[in-house]
């Protein structure tokens, strides 16, 4: 089963995790947790400035360490006091609910490395890149440097982390083509080298060791003519520029496409575009987002996507399954 953090997946994709936990141990890693790591803390912090649909209540803790000693700490305080865990990227796959989320969410943006020393060849080069770097960077990188195969992944938000527990991809390219190892860390501070056949990755999906956090990624990429990478770059985000409403807040696709079909069709032809619930809209330029138009919340998201996935089951007898990653006090156990 899928994790991300420890916190378990239910089949229609809701975390969950289940651990004994009281307001004790909060007050105590609250006032201990300052001792514990290099980098920024913050408490009761909002996941809605977090999270590319502007929604989401406050977690108790948020953390963004700024190496792998101080994430173990984290870690393993966590573990000891039966904290839930919850790592997020750029949170622009998550729909957080406006309760809030109970424990400590931990941020690698710090993590935030592009080793181009790795093994390189005539024809290939072997990058090390770090769960923080944004997939934009990775990709101008590839650019500025001539290295051909994350091209059809372009105008992909979020970071390197997030996209490989995603596995995101985009025109038949996934995030799993590219990779050769992933460098997790498990609840003991303990970090294991995975290859990409130990991963199990499929659409959307990656099947890493429960309860453990992705640091890093080793990819390789093909050397090409940085102007031949730039003009693929840009033809592909001129197809998604067409397609999809990529300045709105959104969490990109709500629901994953079955196999052979295309989600956002069935939900276009079921009649749902421009559909809403409260601020919460159905695009009319792709069926498949759902915008935030200003102030909408949690329960208008959940709405309409019950309302979509009901009249996509009663039109087509197609039962969509969730692609957003939802998360929030009654989902972690
Ligand atoms: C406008 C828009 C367009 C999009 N287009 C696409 C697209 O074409 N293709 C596509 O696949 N997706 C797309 N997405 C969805 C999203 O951008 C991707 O899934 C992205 O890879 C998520 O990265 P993130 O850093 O934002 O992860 P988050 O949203 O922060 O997290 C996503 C999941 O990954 C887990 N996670 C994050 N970092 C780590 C880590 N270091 N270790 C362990 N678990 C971790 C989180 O716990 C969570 O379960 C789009 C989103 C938007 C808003």
């Amino acid at each position: 089963m899928q994790t991300n953090s420890g916190l378990k997946k239910t089949p229609d994709n809701r975390p969950m995790q289940a651990c004994s936990r009281g307001p004790k141990e909060m007050v105590n890693i609250k006032s201990e947790i300052k001792d514990l790591i290099e980098g920024e803390i913050r408490f009761d912090e909002p996941m809605s400035g977090h999270t590319s649909l502007k929604i989401g209540g406050p977690v108790d803790i948020m953390v963004f360490p700024e190496d792998p000693a101080s994430l173990k700490n984290v870690l393993v305080a966590a573990q000891t006091g039966g904290l839930p865990l919850f790592f997020f990227g750029a949170g622009t796959n998550l729909l957080v609910d406006d309760r809030g989320i109970e424990g400590i969410a931990v941020s690698l943006k710090k993590f935030n490395s592009i080793d181009m020393t790795r093994g390189t060849d005539e024809f290939n080069a072997v990058v090390h890149v770090g769960s923080g770097v944004p997939m934009a960077q990775l990709m101008s990188t590839a650019r500025i440097n001539g290295l051909s195969g994350l091209e059809p992944l372009a105008g992909i938000p979020g970071y390197v982390g997030g996209a490989v527990f995603m596995n995101a991809g985009s025109f038949g390219r996934e995030m799993k083509d590219v990779i050769l190892s992933v460098a997790i860390m498990d609840r003991e501070g303990q970090i294991t080298m995975l290859k990409k056949d130990d991963i199990g990755f499929s659409y959307r999906y990656s099947q890493l060791p429960d309860n453990s956090v992705i640091l890093s990624a080793t990819i390789k990429l093909v050397k090409d003519e940085p102007e031949k990478v730039e003009k693929r770059i840009k033809d592909y985000m001129a197809r998604k520029k067409k397609t999809q409403p990529l300045g709105e807040f959104s969490a990109g696709c709500v629901f994953k496409n079955p196999e052979g079909d295309s989600a956002g069709l069935l939900i276009d032809q079921a009649g749902c575009k421009g559909m809403r619930v409260g601020e919460i809209e159905v695009s009319t330029k792709h069926a498949n987002y759902f915008i935030n138009r200003g102030s909408g919340t949690f329960t208008d998201f959940m709405k309409l996507m019950e309302t979509v996935r009901a009249k996509v089951l009663l039109n087509q007898g197609v039962d969509l399954e969730s692609e957003i990653i939802i998360i929030g006090k009654d989902r972690q156990g």
